[in-house]
């Protein structure tokens, strides 16, 4: 993956992309008319997750529930959309996705019995 940083005006390969080098990449993207404004970026998520469900809605109906190349693409390409957001939540509340993404894991390891050890 290469991307063009603001930052820094150079164009970054990012082999293996981590959460948080994502979430740094991604904020330089937030529009400054929005910056720092959390409950815009709960909204944005909301309308995200609300695409992403209007995507399965569109399988069903027209592509008579089978998971097409096309409607995998657009999933995907929402669920990015509502990554971005959701970045943009865990940043407002002073954390990183890899804070959420361990405490999240830890949380339902200790929920959820492990099924298949591999
Ligand atoms: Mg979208």
């Amino acid at each position: 993956m290469i991307i063009k940083s603001k930052k820094t005006q150079t164009i970054e390969k990012v082999p293996d992309l981590t959460f948080n080098e994502y979430q740094s990449l991604s904020a330089e993207t937030i529009q400054p008319q929005v910056e720092g404004d959390w409950q815009y970026f709960m909204l944005g998520l909301c309308g995200e997750v609300g695409e992403i469900a209007n995507e399965g809605k569109k399988l069903k109906r027209d592509d008579y529930n089978s998971v097409t190349a096309l409607r995998r693409a657009q999933i995907l390409d929402e669920c990015g959309d509502a990554f971005y957001y959701l970045n943009r939540v865990v940043e407002s509340m002073g954390a990183t996705m890899e804070d959420v993404a361990r405490h999240n894991l830890q949380k339902v390891h200790e929920k959820y019995p492990v099924v298949n050890e591999k």
